[in-house]
Order: C-alpha cells, then sequence, then structure tokens
C-alpha cells in the first residue's frame, strides 16, 4: 500500500489544532505531538488563578479532539529539536518522528526581559500549573496571616501584577474581585480591605493595542475598584516579599504575577533560520520557512506579515487562521496546485476588566464597553473553548459566581502550603 504523506504539527494549541482539524479528511497522516496531553485555553487561565474556574476548565484531552479523524494521531511528547536536512522531528522520549510536511506551532514562553528575581519569585501565568500555583499562593499567605498577623504589615495580602496589557488588567481586575467578594468573607479576622492589588506598567497608558478610550476606560474601572494603577515605571527587581520599581520606590508584597510579556518557544532557535529579535521566525507570505517549502511555521512563534508589513499580534486569531491556511495550502500541494499567501481577517480586539466591564474593539472601529462588552467578551470566549462539556462547566460555574459572588475552587491542600518559607518570624530568627 503506498504511504500516505505525513504532516507533523508541533504543538496543540490554538495554531496547531486548527491546521490538524482542517486536515482531518485530507488525503494525509497527521501526527500532532504536544508535551501536554491537553490542550490549554489561555484567554482564561486568569480565571483559574483567581478561582473562578477550575483548572480542568479551561483544558481538554488532546487525544479527545483527534479521536474522531481517522487521520490523526496524537503523541505525547516534548520535542526537543528538528533536523530540516533529515525531515526529523526529535523527542524526548528518545525516538523521532520523520515528516514530509512539518507545522510548527509551539507558542510562546513567558520572558523576564533579563529583570532580577522575576524567574524565581514571581509568577508567570502561561499554563495551566502556573494559573493553579498562584491561586494556592495567594490562599495560603491568607492562611498564614492568620496565624501571623506581623504578615500582613509585611505585604503577605499584596500583589504586584507586572504588565498591563489584557492579562495584567485580567489578572488585576480578577485577584481584587476575589479579595472583596470571597476571601473577605472567608477571613474576617484579616483586613483584606487594605489589602493592596497593584498594576504596574512601563508605558503611560493600559492596553497599549486598544483605543485611548478603552485604556482611560480599563483604568478608571480598575481604580473604581481600588486596584493601584501605577503608569510609566517599571520593575526593577523583584524579591520574595518586596517589588522594587525603577523609579526608586519600592511594594511590600508577597504575590508578584508577572504578565510583562512573552518570547517565542526557544524551539525556534534549534530550526537554524532567520528570527527576529523577539526569536520569532521569519516566514514566507505562504508561511513556510524561507528555502523549506515542506515546513510551516504558525501562530505566536511566526512573524507571520501583518497587512502593515509588521508581525502580527501573538494572539488566538492569527494562529487560528493561519492553522486553517497551512491546511489548505499542503492538500493545494497535493493537487499540485499553486500556493497562496496568507490573508489574516482582523476580528478585533476585546479585554475584561472584570464583572460587568469589559472592552470590545472591533475590526470596523465599532466598540462596545460595560455589560455590552462583558456579554460579548462571555460569549466569545464560551464559543472559542474547546469541548461541549468544558463550554457546559464553565457557563454554570460564571452563572455560579455571578449570582452568588462566591468562587468554589479555592482548595489548598497541606501538600501546597509553603510553611514558614516567608514567616517574619522564621525571617527575623535566621536574621
Ligand atoms: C494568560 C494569557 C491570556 C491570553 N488571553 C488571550 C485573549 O484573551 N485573546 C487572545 O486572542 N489571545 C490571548 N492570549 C494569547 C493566545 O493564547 C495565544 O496567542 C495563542 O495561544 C497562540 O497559539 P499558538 O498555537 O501559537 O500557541 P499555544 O496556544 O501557546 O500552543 C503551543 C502548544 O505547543 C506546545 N509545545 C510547546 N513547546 C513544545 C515542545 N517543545 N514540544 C511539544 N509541544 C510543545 C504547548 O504545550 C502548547 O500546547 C493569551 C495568552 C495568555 C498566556
Amino acid at each position: 500500500m503506498e504511504r500516505k504523506h505525513r504532516v507533523v504539527v508541533i504543538g496543540a494549541g490554538f495554531g496547531g489544532l486548527a491546521a490538524a482539524k482542517s486536515l482531518r479528511d485530507a488525503p494525509v497522516e497527521v501526527i500532532v505531538v504536544d508535551a501536554n496531553n491537553f490542550h490549554t485555553f489561555q484567554p482564561l487561565l486568569y480565571q483559574v488563578a483567581t478561582a473562578g474556574l477550575e483548572a480542568d476548565n479551561v483544558a481538554y484531552s488532546i487525544r479527545g479532539i483527534v479521536r474522531g479523524a481517522r487521520n490523526t494521531s496524537f503523541r505525547q511528547a516534548r520535542v526537543i529539536g528538528i533536523d530540516l536536512s533529515e525531515h526529523a522531528v526529535h523527542l524526548d522520549r528518545g525516538d523521532s518522528i520523520f515528516y514530509d510536511t512539518l507545522v510548527v506551532a509551539a507558542g510562546t514562553v513567558s520572558h523576564d526581559f533579563g529583570v532580577t528575581g522575576v524567574e524565581q519569585h514571581a509568577f508567570a501565568l502561561k499554563s495551566v500549573e502556573d494559573a493553579v500555583a498562584v491561586r494556592m499562593h495567594l490562599l495560603d499567605r491568607f492562611e498564614s496571616a492568620t496565624v501571623e498577623p506581623e504578615l500582613v504589615g509585611d505585604g503577605a495580602l499584596n500583589v504586584v501584577v507586572a504588565g498591563g496589557g489584557p492579562t495584567g488588567v485580567e489578572m488585576a481586575g480578577g485577584i481584587m474581585e476575589l479579595y472583596a467578594h470571597v476571601l473577605e468573607r472567608d477571613f474576617p479576622t484579616l483586613p483584606v480591605r487594605s489589602a493592596r492589588v497593584v498594576l504596574v506598567e512601563m508605558a503611560d497608558r493600559l492596553l497599549t493595542p486598544f483605543t485611548e478610550q478603552s485604556s482611560t476606560r480599563a483604568r478608571r474601572t480598575l481604580e473604581r475598584r481600588s486596584v493601584e494603577v501605577l503608569l510609566g515605571v517599571g520593575v526593577d527587581r523583584v524579591e520574595p516579599t518586596r517589588v522594587y520599581l525603577t523609579d526608586g520606590t519600592s511594594i511590600r508584597a508577597h504575590t508578584t504575577v508577572w504578565a510583562a510579556g512573552v518570547r517565542a518557544h526557544p524551539l525556534a532557535a534549534t530550526l537554524g533560520v532567520e528570527l527576529t529579535p523577539s526569536g520569532r521566525v521569519v516566514v514566507t507570505d505562504e508561511l513556510s520557512v524561507p528555502g523549506h517549502p515542506d515546513v510551516f511555521v504558525i501562530g505566536d512563534l511566526a512573524a507571520s506579515p501583518g497587512p502593515d508589513g509588521k508581525p502580527l499580534p501573538q494572539v488566538a486569531q492569527p494562529a487560528i487562521q493561519g492553522g486553517k491556511h497551512v491546511a489548505s495550502q499542503i492538500r493545494r500541494r497535493l493537487r499540485g496546485e499553486a500556493t497562496e499567501s496568507f490573508r489574516y481577517r482582523d476580528k478585533g480586539q476585546m479585554a475584561t476588566i472584570g464583572r460587568r466591564d469589559a472592552v470590545t474593539e472591533l475590526a470596523s472601529g465599532r466598540r462596545f464597553a460595560g455589560t455590552i462588552g462583558w456579554v460579548a467578551w462571555l460569549a466569545l470566549h464560551l464559543v472559542y473553548l474547546m469541548g461541549f462539556r468544558n463550554r457546559v462547566h464553565v457557563f454554570v460555574n460564571w452563572a455560579w459566581n455571578y449570582l452568588t459572588y462566591d468562587r468554589g475552587n479555592r482548595i489548598l491542600p497541606e501538600s501546597r502550603r509553603r510553611g514558614s518559607e516567608l514567616s517574619v518570624r522564621s525571617s527575623r530568627r535566621s536574621a
């Protein structure tokens, strides 16, 4: 029997899955490889971090996604190298997979921009594990402060969120809601109202990709909800209980969430091809690697040229549309047809600021804010969430949170308590 053309897709994020799903009835064999056996819906990670959703709600089994397609299989493995001349993808399990066409969609990793202490002491928000770690750390600080009240003055309940893009804005708003509606009632002996949630942004406004009006609205809403917004200042150094800013001031905070940026996954550098300064792979109009028409790079990892010639933003739509585009190019090539350039359709952008407030900007220039923007945000996220079961669970969780102001997902197992590591008493003892 003739061997089918084999397409290997690295990464089951938005881009990789869009490519694999669009090839399900094509005359090819598709192998999806991902380090995790689940797809992560990153836009809702902040809700896992702030106890609004369960980790399972934003993760979906990749095997469950591909099992309906007879030509598609999944391998859980980390790709540790790609050999373009041998057409081989090397896996951490010790074996290699050979491809006829390769689609690389490995996304990004958190980027600390060389700021001291971020890697050791700040929490990233890129994975389900990251989100659960933030939530447990916050709860642990509250539990510790009840037995050691001096911790409150040391900043145990304070949080610094670095980065005023959509993730930082959503995170700061979400933490403040968790404090005001849930933890204040859970911990009646603690001065939760005086806890500080500080959002630090280097630029002179929040949400820089959005219009000035949306930025102003986000800042005002957050400030009205008691989030402190510091603009035009960056984080200089992070310590376990202090954050030092570039203006020479410091904030006592036992929790720092790093939402200041991402960089291309280091796998890009192993390809040995041209990269942008931020590590993204330079691709042709059809999204293949120059000189390697059988290798496509999509999503956050690719510097896909937008209509203005600049790389497209690292958000879900370019990844999804890029995945569909490369699937269609693979089909065209198999039919002996010429490939086409990728045309990105900008659908606009949105960010939620918290309960009943979000900013939505359509590509047409129309803007929605407040409750309408928020409902649009909720609906769109439900539509793009993977799996009917997850949609139902998320919807039920949202309805519950909205109606009761409660958040059910705030467990802290003994094994995740940080004990006296950040204890004032123990640090005094060791001083
Ligand atoms: C907290 C957060 C909130 C966001 N909110 C929004 C939002 O509201 N709207 C929006 O449009 N975008 C949002 N984004 C951005 C959006 O999630 C990304 O642009 C999108 O996920 C990019 O898709 P991708 O397929 O390129 O990569 P990803 O979705 O990141 O997928 C990459 C996949 O590759 C796998 N992988 C990585 N390295 C390897 C390896 N070596 N071997 C095997 N597998 C590997 C990973 O496990 C992952 O499954 C958000 C991102 C974050 C982090």
